[in-house]
């Protein structure tokens, strides 16, 4: 009778729930984040908004700020912010300030969240002129 190696298998089959895990907290993490993105653009984000970890699991890091001061867009890399994890990305424009406007500057407001900052997609597109 063969020696069977548990262990081995055991192993194996862990590692895979990780993965399988780990995948489907990613997809989660997608769907939150496109749904938010989703809202913002109807103009019905105001109510909630994805953790940083979703964000970060999602792939889309780049959290799209806008002033209404200045009517400039900035990214901001959540993946660099030393908050919690379970934080709203949304929560992070408290206490943000525009470098540009000053001590005047009104709070910002978020535009969304992208794999990519907003300034490397639009890269040849020229901003309107307002
Ligand atoms: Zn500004």
């Amino acid at each position: 009778m063969p020696e069977h190696d548990p262990t081995h298998a055991d192993r194996l089959s862990a590692y895979q729930r990780a993965r399988a895990a780990e995948q489907a907290a990613r997809d989660d993490a997608v769907r939150v984040v496109e749904r938010w993105n989703a809202a913002l653009a109807v103009g019905r984000g105001a109510l909630w908004s994805p953790t940083i970890r979703a964000a970060i699991l999602a792939g889309m890091p780049w959290l799209d700020v806008y002033c209404p001061g200045c009517r400039t867009c900035r990214a901001l890399d959540v993946r660099t912010i030393d908050r919690h994890p379970l934080a709203s990305v949304g929560s992070l424009v408290l206490g943000l300030r525009c470098s540009w406007c000053g001590g005047a500057a009104p709070m910002p407001t978020i535009a969304g969240l992208h794999a990519l900052p907003p300034s490397a997609i639009a890269k040849s597109v020229p901003l309107a002129g307002g």
